[in-house]
């Protein structure tokens, strides 16, 4: 069996933001050299995410507005958290979005579905954070 480690970094202009990773995963799988196994794509930040869904901005715009319902950023007082932070709203929004996937490798290629992208989900950006991707197979 062989692996292979990879770390992605983004500095996103936004506090909230959604980047499409699906490229980088797959050239981090086709570095790897492997064809046959798992891959796993993590944030490595307790108020950032990694999920799968569409590329579709409405979609998108439909996530800000749930989370906004679910855990509105302000104001910052309403959160225990806040108290030396402002950013427990990224913290409860991570969580519902999730920390990371897992995808299938067949042939060298991510086997997802027709419509299934990778994304990793800023909820408190404007500084460095990172993913981790980690590859297991033959
Ligand atoms: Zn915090």
């Amino acid at each position: 069996m062989k692996s292979y480690r990879k770390e992605l970094w983004f500095h996103t202009t936004h506090r909230r933001e959604y980047i499409n990773i699906t490229a980088q995963v797959q050239k981090a799988l086709s570095e790897s050299g492997i064809s046959e196994g798992l891959i796993l794509v993590n944030a490595m930040h307790i108020t950032a995410s990694v999920f799968i869904n569409d590329d579709e901005s409405g979609l998108h715009e439909d996530f800000e507005k749930w989370l906004e319902g679910l855990a509105p950023e302000k104001p910052h007082s309403q959160y225990r958290h806040n108290g030396f932070e402002d950013n427990a709203d990224a913290h409860l929004k991570r969580q519902i979005m999730g920390r990371e996937v897992v995808v299938a490798i067949t042939a060298g290629k991510l086997d997802l579905g027709p419509w299934e992208q990778i994304f990793y989900g800023e909820y408190d950006g404007k500084r460095r954070k990172r993913v981790l991707i980690k590859i297991i197979g033959d």
